[in-house]
């Protein structure tokens, strides 16, 4: 692009960071290489040295990769960014890269399963103390902060049960100590929520989810700003190895082209979704960050920019109830998965959140009768005739 107009998002997403091969071609080029070769052994020695620019292995950098990061860092607001193998990979990297013995991490404690294996597990095991919080509660972060916190890292709205934490409020205190406030975006996706504008100093997504879209392969990335990155994650990535290969790149680059038409019309679904089951007589609950009933209606007004692709519901007769709702559907899918453009349903407590005590999952509001939906791209009159039978079948 040469305009020096400031583009919206969805322009941005079809146009930015693409690098042209001599060839012209219009789609980004998938370069599927392992390395690059020097015309002379002087070029060799000062790539090396960095005093000329250029890819030297595709562990480090590959120019699909260096589009799709760059394609990132326009839709996010972020100087620089690093596209990793999955999103526990990024979630991993941009922890352990900034960590020693020592330090300590705070973060809330309504989390993605395997991030909390990292920060409850791993983090110990190498001299690093923690400490989970309810994380919706502001105060809740005052208390908590050390002199030694390094890093605080949260996710909002949550999984499953889609709670929202406040984070300009939480940021503040990470300044208050000089530690790095680290947000996992995948729920809210890069286009309804800015952590970085709200005081964030790094984002992290699973490019699995909405990014990539149709539900073939797994990506992640870091973004930050380009100090932080040069001092904390370029050597640690270099050397460990987490990124994305060129391929799963450019699907991820292509998957940012229509990101902000699938995310629109998901959402646009999972609202009309999510009023009609708080109509239904079998359904409890309805927790969508869309309606002006959700808990923290007034934190979402002000830090995000729309609802959700993801509803959460809890139906009035447990277990049983949502089993029999899960297995009537016959359009939804059961799956763990989310941001697929197939519909997908899950039950929280014996999949994704198993492996918590029961003490732990009544502390995250997580029932036995609540169900997860992530509403992809059918027609959503024909999700909720499936819904419709399906709450009948359960009754
Ligand atoms: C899926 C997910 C992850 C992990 O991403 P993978 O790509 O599966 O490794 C981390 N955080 C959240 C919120 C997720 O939904």
């Amino acid at each position: 692009m040469t305009t020096t107009r400031k583009l919206r998002p969805a322009t941005q997403l079809v146009h930015a960071g693409t690098l042209r091969s001599g060839f012209g071609e219009t789609s980004e080029a998938l370069f599927l290489t392992q390395g690059f070769v020097y015309d002379t052994a002087e070029a060799a020695e000062s790539r090396f040295k960095g005093e000329e620019p250029g890819f030297i292995y595709s562990r480090y950098a590959n120019p699909t990769t260096d589009m799709f990061e760059k394609r990132m860092c326009a839709l996010e607001g972020a100087e620089d960014a690093r596209a990793t193998a999955s999103g526990m990979a990024a979630v991993a990297a941009a922890i352990l890269c900034q960590v020693k013995a020592g330090d300590h991490v705070l973060a809330a404690r309504a989390l993605f399963g395997s991030c909390r294996y990292i920060i409850e597990t791993l983090l110990p095991k190498y001299g690093v103390d923690f400490t989970l919080i309810d994380g919706s509660k502001a105060e809740n972060w005052e208390k908590a902060i050390r002199p030694n916190t390094k890093a605080l890292f949260l996710e909002s709205p949550t999984n499953p049960t889609l709670e929202i934490v406040d984070i300009a409020a939480v940021a503040k205190v990470a300044n208050s100590v000089g530690a790095k406030l680290i947000v996992d975006n995948v729920f809210a996706t890069p286009l309804f929520q800015k952590p970085l504008e709200l005081g964030a100093h790094i984002v992290v997504y699973s490019a699995t989810k909405h990014i990539e879209g149709q539900g073939r392969c797994l990506g992640g990335v870091i973004l930050s700003d380009k100090k932080w990155i040069d001092e904390n994650l370029h050597e640690y990535f270099r050397h460990t190895g987490p990124g994305l290969s060129p391929f799963n790149s450019w699907i991820m680059l292509k998957g940012l082209e229509t990101l902000p038409v699938r995310v629109r019309q998901q959402t646009e679904s999972a609202a009309k979704i999510a009023g009609f089951l708080a109509d239904h007589p079998a359904v409890s609950k309805v927790i969508y960050p869309g309606r002006a009933d959700h808990p923290q209606a007034d934190i979402i007004a002000r830090q995000m920019t729309g609802g959700s692709t993801l509803v959460a519901f809890e139906l009035k007769d447990g277990k049983k109830a949502a089993f029999d709702c899960e297995n009537g559907l016959e359009v939804v899918r059961i799956s763990n998965n989310l941001g697929d453009s197939k519909s997908l349903i899950t039950h929280p407590a014996t999949t994704t959140h198993k492996n918590l005590t029961d003490e732990a999952r009544a502390e995250l509001g997580i029932s036995d009768g609540l169900l997860r939906l992530s509403v992809g791209l059918e027609d959503a009159d024909d999700l909720i005739e499936d819904f419709d039978a399906a709450l009948k079948a359960a009754k």
